[in-house]
């Protein structure tokens, strides 16, 4: 027999299917040591055949890896399905499996345990150590009480030195055990509440149906509740289940909640889990012990069979579209899924995408509504505040007086505050207030970031950080304006004006460290704090009860963006925002500051009206030919040249407006700079195409061959359909 073998290289340049001489055995999934050249590498086979299809003399696998093939069947059809989407084969494949078995680096963790050694009298023992010794003595009479613990545990108390004397002494010994790394979750309670009536019908159509359904539910509609029983519906009936919530909202309280409702059935797959933690979570999926699989986008691609409903928690986010190679969207992947495994899928959003809801509309998927809170409360009150009216004023300042006014109400209350601002760092920027000059990123053509906690510059596009200045380097002059606020200013101007509460801040700056999300939020939850300032971050998915007021520091930020989504990203993030509020008992406010009053985004945000927001959006989409009237191709040329990077694109412009001469499905063409035209230090080029959505199958194919071929050593092409952001 012949294998077909996907060989696991990083050069994006080979993407080809290897012939090997298969051995008795291999089978299609299994994973495999090649010789490649003069190396030995790992891959995948794709599927055996009889016939080669090269007459060359061909080299046989030299092993597979497991007893039974790794990857599924549905695997290989979604890799090939994906590559119709512009992968690799070999990217997809790192994709499926964690990152801990590429490479033969499997390794349980283990950890080391010292254990007391039973064989000896302790007293007697513990007798005969001297009375000087007192960490000994103690270490000793500790391990004989628990009989083991871990070796790490003692590290932080008693000195190596210390237990190093009892093994000596053969009083305790040391061993390496196997741990189960299982992630933990916040404790919450696993009782099943009576479902709504809303609820109830919601659950039985979807149970009772199949296909795609889009459940456009409020925030505290209890679409959560409605997920948990479809996903029991299919435990039931001997199914499995992927759900799917932006990383963001994978709060200790969503673990909990799962964990609580379904034990150790659930495997959580989120960003900061180790390797090691990774590993355990799919091996417990695919061997079947895991039966739910909850996690972020890449959890799509959890190793279950007989799946029975995925489902997409917040559909319209857009962390589901992974934006960096390999590029996938998760609801095209989750869709396969379904279409292969005859399961439901449920995209569930409070304000779904644009796109989704034309789809539930042209009856493409069955739309479910649920426009009333679980517990019968109002939403909250939104009120628009115009800031250029604070600035006739004379109120310069980043809080207006009605947003004073009520966080001081909810104080006095004892209620707690959010208060959401887009935009991490101190200013966004410095400028001279003398020759006007503005600290600039040397590697993107983008202004720098202050941050005061550490007093330096840093571009929130490459990551690359700068001691600050305290005079412009052009003129001398040291009088420096500061631009835009974000979260870090936010928080200082929130404690001077409120010296008396306690607040704190989340963003990716408080965030770095592994726990300190969660640090955060339990802090917040249990009410160790009385304002929350914050980014996106705590825009999602939160429930706290206490929280009555919101303020919306500046909700055009969204707005600003030259893009076709902007009106639409600023509505769900109002939307979103103002979700937090009155979550409980207590009514909810929330106050949402602008500049511009008069948007219609705000007109129907304020009346949560997205059936009024969808209509007007989806005439302005029509007119303008956007998407999901159009799909749109972006061919991106990046180059260290600036000038090999602009020739590129438009020799691919050229190409492609012959192609459009060509064919009816190629409505427009344009070829420019991208909006940031220097990122990372590579000059950004590019073609955008509008394209029949019929035409899709027949166009982007050759798209993609046009991007393979423009790429060279220099240029780096890549296509993107529907980019999120044209940055
Ligand atoms: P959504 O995801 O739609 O914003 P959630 O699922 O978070 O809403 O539900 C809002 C709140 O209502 C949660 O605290 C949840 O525990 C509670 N809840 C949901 N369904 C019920 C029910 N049937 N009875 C009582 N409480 C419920
Ligand atoms: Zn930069």
């Amino acid at each position: 027999m012949i294998a077909e073998v996907i060989v696991d290289i990083s050069n994006s340049d080979v993407d080809k299917v290897f012939d090997y001489i298969a051995p008795e055995g291999i089978a299609p999934g299994d994973r495999v040591v090649v010789p490649f050249g003069r190396q030995k590498l790992e891959g995948y086979v794709l599927r055996l055949k009889e016939n080669p299809t090269t007459s060359h003399a061909l080299k046989s696998i030299e092993r597979a890896l497991d007893d039974e093939p790794l990857i599924l069947p549905e695997f290989i059809k979604l890799a090939e399905f994906m590559r119709g989407k512009n992968l690799r084969y070999a990217d997809c494949f790192r994709l499926f499996i964690p990152n801990k078995l590429r490479g033969g680096r499997i390794r349980e963790l283990y950890r080391n345990y010292l254990f007391l050694n039973g064989s000896l009298d302790f007293e007697k023992e513990y007798g005969a150590i001297t009375q000087k010794a007192k960490a000994r003595r103690a270490l000793y009479k500790e391990i004989y009480e628990v009989k083991s613990v871990a070796e790490r545990d003692v590290l932080q108390r008693y000195s190596a030195s210390t237990v190093n004397a009892l093994i000596e002494s053969g009083l305790i010994y040391k061993e390496s055990v196997a741990e189960a790394r299982t992630p933990s979750g916040m404790k919450v309670s696993g009782d099943k509440p009576v479902l709504t009536p809303k609820q109830r019908e919601t659950v039985d159509k979807i149970v009772s149906g199949s296909g795609t359904f889009l459940l456009h539910g409020v925030t505290g509609s209890g679409k959560t509740e409605v997920y948990m029983r479809v996903i029991e519906d299919a435990l039931n009936k001997g199914k499995t289940a992927i759900m799917l919530v932006p990383e963001i909202a994978l709060t200790p309280q969503m673990l909990g909640i799962f964990r609580a409702r379904f034990g150790s059935v659930v495997s959580i797959q989120h960003s900061s889990l180790s390797d090691g933690e990774r590993y355990d979570e799919w091996m417990k999926l695919r061997r079947g012990e895991a039966k739910v699989a909850l996690g972020a986008r890449s959890a799509v691609f959890a190793p279950l069979k007989d799946v029975g409903v995925v489902i997409l928690d917040e559909e319209h986010d857009s962390s589901y579209i992974s934006e960096s190679n390999p590029r996938y969207f998760t609801c095209e992947v989750a869709a396969f899924r379904a279409r292969y495994n005859g399961a439901k899928l449920i995209l569930g959003s409070a304000t779904p995408s644009v796109e989704s809801y034309y789809k539930a509309l042209k009856g493409e998927y069955t739309l479910l509504e649920m426009s009333g809170r679980v517990n019968e409360k109002e939403l909250p009150l939104l009120e628009t505040v115009d800031m250029r009216e604070e600035i006739r004023r004379g109120n310069l300042g980043l809080f207006s007086t009605a947003l004073i006014r009520e966080i001081e109400t909810a104080l006095k209350e004892k209620n707690q505050v959010m208060l959401f601002l887009n935009r991490r760092g101190y200013a966004s920027f410095l400028r001279c207030r003398n020759c006007g000059f503005v600290p600039r990123c040397p590697d993107c053509d983008v202004s720098l970031t202050y941050h005061m906690e550490d007093d330096t510059l840093r571009c929130h596009y490459c990551g690359a950080r700068f001691r600050s200045i305290d005079a412009c380097p052009k003129c001398g002059y040291t009088d420096l304006k500061e631009g835009k606020t974000g979260t870090e200013k936010l928080e200082e101007e929130t404690k001077r004006l409120f010296p008396e509460a306690r607040v704190l801040r989340m963003d990716n700056d408080t965030t770095r460290l592994r726990d300190a999300y969660t640090d955060i939020l339990t802090k917040f939850a249990s009410k160790e704090a009385d304002i929350l300032v914050g980014t996106q971050m705590i825009a999602k998915g939160h429930d706290f009860k206490d929280v009555t007021l919101v303020g919306i520091i500046d909700a055009d930020i969204a707005l600003y963006y030259s893009d076709y989504r902007s009106a639409e990203r600023t509505f769900q993030l109002i939307t979103q925002v103002a979700g937090r509020a009155g979550r409980a008992e207590k009514a909810g406010k929330v106050i949402m500051q602008t500049y511009s009053p008069n948007h219609y985004v705000y007109k129907f945000a304020k009346k949560y009206d997205y059936r009024g927001f969808y209509d007007n959006e989806i005439r302005a989409r029509e007119l303008t030919k956007y998407p999901p009237f159009t799909k749109i191709v972006r061919l991106l040329a990046l180059s260290e040249t600036e000038s090999a990077a602009s020739n590129a694109a438009r020799s691919l412009a050229a190409e492609v407006v012959g192609l459009k001469n060509g064919t009816a499905g190629i409505l427009r063409v344009q070829v420019m700079q991208s909006a940031i035209k220097r990122l990372r230090s590579y000059y950004r080029y590019q073609v955008v195409i509008w394209i029949d959505c019929d035409a899709e199958d027949e166009i982007c194919p050759a798209l993609y061959a046009f991007a393979r071929k423009a790429s060279s050593g220099k240029v780096t092409v890549f296509a993107e359909v529907n980019p999120q952001q044209m940055l």
